[in-house]
């Protein structure tokens, strides 16, 4: 979706192609493209000349002679096209205007989210859609003002930016950078973020916006501002889209989760969560000493658990018990899951294991978000075997990923297990840890020294704490 920059780029793009032309004829291809009546749209436009562009947010405001007014919302795909009138229109022309040089302007949207609509001079501005938006960066006169406002909304702050009506201006890909750049998690609930970075965020904007639209905006997937030509503020984004980077200010590895539905990457070391609780995802290759570590974390005062616990519990409960056996078709012995018997199934059928998640992980997940959302403690550590393989990993402001080395982990297993420790090493084969490692905000090696463990997990909270403050 094109942002402010992006829009100010193709605004500077159609002045020169649009500027001084007369409407000749409009077609139509797509009446819902206009909000409104879109015969009167082609009536009170066509003999109309072009005077100038303008934009306000992410709308494209173009001024006509008798103080005739079109507002154009791109939406998602929403793009212009200029062409001569001998070629054909573009694919998904929705609405074209012809003019009487020659060309024509094509508005093409692929997927029919943009909106074009006739307002006029004296109204435009008291138009629902344009006056509910709050003022650009560029135009804050007050900071009071706005930071008045965010005391209102317990909302996180990257959800109370992207709704457009306290600033306008910035949308995903800035709003994160601009969070990055004022040291701001995006959970943080509005109304604690406080007057000097409400400052911040204002600076932080401006100047990030300012580069975007000298560099012409970003080219993203949606977004073409012309022919031939490519914003380039891609090359300077710092942590948009860079999951699992590592931040160069405190060199750990940016962390994704989705706020309010949106993508969202940030620096959880560097962007402070205020108010709000902190959750560790602890994970690990098999026999790492995850429940050692989670023991550890628990003693030292943070709310646990365990998704092993989660499982067990599962394993008991009836209803549990016959979905299994139905998924498996296998039967066991008593009335709750003999593991046994469920690992040899395994063994036999490897299939099944992926219909067995499929059956757990959701319960599994269902037990953790339960957890994250009802225990009190600001400090919360879940240990998750599958924590990236599940997809639980956006759950976590922090993920905690504990290493071993090869020889440790075989002796533990076969004094654990001894002689299963060859199955337990095909298992680890499907653990996805390795190549999730770059995610881990704390990788810890765990190769059998306690202390050395204990003041490791210690500097993580110390860490987590001075966030949360
Ligand atoms: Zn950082």
């Amino acid at each position: 979706m094109p942002e402010l920059p992006e829009v100010e780029t193709i605004k500077n793009v159609l002045t020169p192609i649009v500027v001084g032309n007369k409407i000749t004829k409009i077609d139509v291809y797509r009446a819902k493209t206009i909000e409104g009546d879109a015969n009167e749209f082609v009536e009170e436009l066509v003999n109309e000349r072009f005077l100038s562009v303008s934009r306000i947010g992410k709308y494209l405001i173009f001024h006509l002679t008798n103080d005739k007014v079109i507002l154009s919302h791109l939406r998602m795909e929403g793009k212009y096209y200029e062409f001569f009138e001998n070629e054909s229109d573009s694919k998904y022309a929705k609405v074209v205007f012809h003019f009487d040089n020659g060309k024509k302007l094509c508005y093409d949207d692929s997927r029919c989210f943009g909106i074009l609509k006739l307002s006029c001079e004296k109204e435009y501005k008291k138009e629902e859609m344009i006056s509910k938006l709050g003022p650009e960066p560029f135009d804050v006169k007050d900071i009071n003002e706005i930071y008045r406002k965010l005391q209102r909304v317990k909302k996180p702050i990257k959800t109370t930016l992207l709704d457009q009506t306290i600033m306008t201006g910035l949308g995903n890909i800035y709003v994160d950078e601009t969070l990055y750049a004022s040291h701001i998690h995006p959970l943080t609930p509005a109304n604690l973020v406080n007057k000097e970075e409400v400052e911040l965020i204002i600076k932080s904007s401006k100047e990030i916006l300012k580069i975007a639209i000298e560099m012409g905006g970003s080219t993203i997937k949606s977004y073409h501002p012309g022919k031939d030509i490519d914003g380039n503020f891609q090359t300077r984004i710092k942590i948009y889209g860079k999951e699992g980077e590592i931040c160069p200010t405190c060199k750990h590895a940016y962390r994704f989760i989705k706020v309010g539905g949106r993508g969202t990457t940030f620096c959880p070391v560097c962007q402070r969560k205020k108010g709000a609780p902190h959750n560790i995802g602890l994970t690990g290759k098999i026999a790492s000493g995850k429940s050692t570590i989670l023991e550890i974390y628990k003693k030292l005062g943070a709310a646990t658990l365990s998704s092993d616990a989660i499982v067990s519990d599962l394993y008991q409960k009836e209803e549990v018990v016959s979905l299994i056996e139905k998924t498996l078709k296998i039967k066991f012995p008593t009335i709750i899951v003999d593991k046994d018997v469920l690992r040899n199934h395994l063994i036999i059928n490897p299939k099944d294991k992926k219909k067995l998640e499929r059956v757990v992980h959701p319960l599994v997940e269902k037990e953790i978000v339960n957890f994250l959302e009802t225990e009190k403690n600001p400090i919360r550590v879940v240990e998750v075997p599958l924590l990236f393989e599940a997809k639980l990993d956006h759950y976590f402001d922090s993920i905690v990923v504990v290493d071993i080395d090869k020889d440790v982990q075989r002796k533990r297993l076969e004094e654990r297990n001894g002689n299963k420790a060859i199955l337990l090493e095909e298992i680890n084969k499907t653990n996805k840890i390795d190549e999730n490692k770059n995610k881990a905000t704390y990788l810890i090696k765990n190769n059998d020294n306690l202390n050395q463990l204990e003041k490791e997990i210690k500097k993580t909270l110390i860490e987590v704490k001075g966030l949360l403050k």
